[in-house]
């Protein structure tokens, strides 16, 4: 890490010298024919510095992007460190790792129907699932149905879910979606992703979580858990969120498939964490690609 350090500072004095040799030059004299030399070693040293910032990042800590950003974006993000995609032997030896030690993983929002799920999910953006638990267990007792949820209003949900991030946004989204559920779908809860996605505050991310939870397709939310640990393991790396579920989509075999989206974003949660994975402690550390492993 020192060593890194020092790279940096050195070039930062760098440019600091060469800058100063530009000034110099323009100021100075009236022949310019020596300063595209300087102002290519400014450009070099300029990129040298932006490869140190990038090596001093922590491991897939600041890098990473928050949830809300990846369901939203579908779009590129920034990962420092991406594996090579691993081969089919090593991928099914990972998923018979994560059946034997979990064999019927669950998902940690409460809910008791399609309809609470979807809420649910769409509540969490930005939040943690206890938060929303925590928020839902008043709510889903006077209002577990969209027409439930309408006759309590707006200003009714909002006194149930003030404590969760962006709430007054998540509030008129689950009025409209409820609203749309009533007039469109007879209050029942549509089981495409397109008729899912159509809904108000409802992207991809949310849509697989509930054809997969609830109708139990093979659907692969990638949240920033899942995005973390298909990239640093090489179980399935890709530079956007829409990369990483193809990723789990083609190479993971399918009797892992339906299972696939919790074990990994369980795995990514608590074991492979953002800041310090803990690898001494993890049931895949010598499958794992990742070359940063923790000691
Ligand atoms: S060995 Fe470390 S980096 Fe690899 S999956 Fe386990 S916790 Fe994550």
């Amino acid at each position: 890490m020192l060593v890194r350090i020092l790279f940096l500072l050195v070039t930062l004095a760098g440019e600091l010298v060469v800058g100063g040799l530009i000034d110099t030059f323009i100021t100075t004299r009236k022949d310019f024919s020596g300063l595209l030399v300087y102002f290519s070693m400014a450009a070099w040293l300029i990129g040298l510095e932006m490869q140190a910032r990038d090596i001093l990042r922590p491991p897939g800590g600041a890098a990473d992007p928050p949830p809300a950003g990846l369901a939203a974006a579908g779009g590129a993000v920034h990962i420092r460190a991406m594996a090579a995609q691993l081969d089919h032997t090593t991928i099914h030896a990972i998923f018979s790792r994560f059946q034997a030690a979990e064999p019927e993983p669950k998902g940690e929002l409460a809910h008791v129907n399609a309809y609470t799920l979807l809420v649910a999910v769409a509540l969490s953006a930005q939040a943690t699932d206890a938060g929303v638990n925590r928020a839902t267990a008043a709510l889903f007792r006077i209002a577990d149905t969209p027409e439930k949820m309408l006759a309590l209003g707006e200003e009714g949900l909002i006194a149930h879910i003030r404590t969760i991030g962006l709430y007054r946004n998540k509030a008129k989204n689950v009025i409209k979606l409820s609203r749309i559920l009533v007039e469109q779908y007879g209050g029942a809860v549509p089981s495409s992703r397109a008729a899912l996605q159509a809904l108000p505050g409802v992207g991809r991310k949310t849509a697989n979580v509930v054809l997969n939870m609830w109708w139990r397709l093979p659907a692969q939310a990638v949240d920033t858990h899942i995005f973390r640990l298909g990239n640093r393991s090489g179980i399935a790396p890709g530079r956007d969120v829409v990369a990483v579920e193809r990723a789990i989509e083609d190479h993971v075999p399918a009797e892992f498939q339906l299972h696939a989206h919790h074990w990994m974003i369980l795995h990514g949660r608590y074991v492979c964490k953002a800041r310090k994975p803990a690898c001494p402690a993890c049931l895949i550390r010598d499958l794992c690609a990742y070359e940063e492993k923790t000691e």
